[in-house]
């Protein structure tokens, strides 16, 4: 009888225990961090530092990232409310001459994402960026832990990865993120959570780690002094902490009424205009970025496939009717930057399609074939296959018994994969980002202030000295932004650029 007794009590121990290696992952960090109790009583904090920002999805080569330096960055969290302000200015180290500070004021308030402008204009962000905001709170050890601790939160996965202890956790909202901590110190050494978007996005799903460094004691618990975020592989924030405030005034950090009471900006349905801008040419444009379809005598061309699925589906709808039966042979991609590669996985749907790209931009593209995109999932989801990839160097021609297309690369401080596209015989030159023409002015617009300057054009003595250097003959500029103009206005764009 006894022994019995015995048996069962050790029973009930170790099913006690079988739940228990993710909360003792949780309750260790806890108490490492300072205790539980602690922890909870945490309901504001401003975090100030300095360092440094990688610009996603617009950096000069697809490998790495372009630094914007941090000067000063104040990050106000209310945790207890849901609420999260980022003040911080910035400065390119990379790109146009004399770059300004740029003061960014990024907002969260419940699921409100808002940006405030320099001028104190609020624009209501989209619901992707309420999303990601939102996970930024968990994306710190408080916050991480805030949330473990909560009611309702689900722990799972206990498990040891290399020198840390990780585990699952999804809040009672339904967030999930994962938990990695020192499995010396038990403080935590990152979150890591999983991220995607359906607008200039080309790389699916992507993981959002942030990493813990330097913790250093603030009102008895241990706070990162380095905080270095990555979104998958690219480092797009490294701040180190000069100082924080626990439960002090973070002042009012509640959507502003113009944000709050709009909605949430969505993609705008996809509009394609078409107009033949020469014989078997034609600018697909409607919205703000255009692509250019070419017609050969047995395949067509097709210059950018930009954004998103739906931009780019819709302009190859457009090119379906424009020229029914004949096959799209390719797609030419201008530079890597997102908001011109977020539609390519949408081309690479088509049968028989070869992309044009820089050669710098191949295993850009090769991967991006491989990527899953499970949160937003797209077409080429349902039948990936390996792209069939035409790279350019400096010089790639098209060429058959009716036109001859002249693809080259442009060195320019923008992009060091842009390509631009030369039509000798009609004289055209399709180019990206390095000179978008405003638009005309509105009918109803009011005139324009005397003496306003001309809007800057950093990068367009990059186009002039190029185009003089291949000794091209170039009446018109083909923009992927802003209207069709004579090449002289990029020519006087250019030469303002250079005596300013
Ligand atoms: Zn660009």
């Amino acid at each position: 009888m006894r022994r019995t007794t015995l048996f069962f009590a050790a029973t009930l121990v170790l099913v006690g225990c079988a739940s228990a290696p993710e909360k003792a992952i949780v309750n260790g960090t806890a108490s490492a961090l300072g205790g539980a109790d602690k922890i909870l009583a945490v309901n504001t904090l401003v975090i100030e530092g300095t360092g440094e920002n990688g610009n996603l999805g617009q950096s000069q080569n697809p490998d790495a990232l372009n630094v914007l330096k941090v000067t000063e960055s104040k990050r106000y969290i209310d945790f207890a409310g849901g609420r999260q302000r980022l003040e911080q200015t910035r400065i390119a180290t990379f790109g146009a001459p004399n770059p300004q500070p740029q003061k960014q004021n990024l907002g969260l308030d419940g699921d409100v994402a808002y940006n405030v402008a320099a001028n104190g204009t609020a624009t209501r962000a989209a619901a992707q960026v309420a999303k990601d905001r939102r996970m930024e709170l968990y994306h710190y050890p408080i916050g991480a832990l805030r949330a473990a601790l909560g009611a309702g939160a689900q722990l799972s996965n206990p498990r040891k990865e290399g020198g840390e202890d990780a585990v699952d956790i999804a809040t009672a909202q339904g967030d999930k993120f994962t938990l990695f901590v020192d499995s010396g110190t038990k403080l935590p050494s990152k979150v890591v959570s999983m991220t995607s978007n359906n607008i200039n996005w080309p790389i699916g799903d992507a993981t959002l780690e942030t990493d813990f460094a330097n913790y250093t004691d603030v009102n008895g618990l241990k706070l990162p002094g380095r905080i270095t975020s990555k979104t998958d592989k690219f480092t797009t924030a490294d701040i180190q902490v000069s100082k924080n405030t626990v439960n002090g005034d973070v002042g009012n950090l509640a959507a502003p009424d113009a944000a709050k009471s709009a909605a949430a900006p969505d993609l705008p349905p996809p509009m394609v205009t078409s107009e033949e801008i020469a014989k078997g040419v034609w600018y697909l444009a409607g919205q703000s970025h255009h692509s250019v379809l070419v017609e050969f005598n047995d395949y067509l061309a097709l210059i950018e496939a930009p954004q998103n699925e739906a931009r780019t589906g819709a302009v190859l709808a457009k090119v379906k009717e424009l020229r029914p039966g004949k096959p799209l042979k390719y797609v030419v991609n201008t530079h890597h930057h997102f908001d011109h590669s977020g539609g390519v996985r949408r081309a690479m749907v088509e049968d028989g399609v070869t992309l044009i790209t820089h050669a710098g931009n191949k295993e850009f593209f090769e991967e991006i074939a491989k990527r899953p995109s499970t949160m937003y999932p797209d077409l080429f989801s349902k039948a990936p296959k390996a792209p069939t990839i035409q790279t350019v160097t400096d010089k790639y021609e098209l060429k058959d018994a009716s036109r001859t297309l002249e693809i080259y690369h442009i060195p320019n401080v923008h992009s060091e994969t842009m390509l631009i596209v030369y039509f000798p015989a009609e004289r055209l030159l399709v180019e990206a980002d390095l000179f978008n023409p405003p638009a005309p002015p509105a009918a109803n617009a009011p005139p324009p202030a005397p003496n306003a300057p001309p809007p800057a054009a950093p990068f367009s003595p990059s186009v002039v000295q190029t185009v003089q250097k291949l000794g091209l003959r170039v009446d018109r500029i083909v923009p992927i932004h802003g209207p069709i103009v004579p090449y002289r206005d990029l020519q006087a764009a250019a030469a303002r650029q250079q005596t300013s």
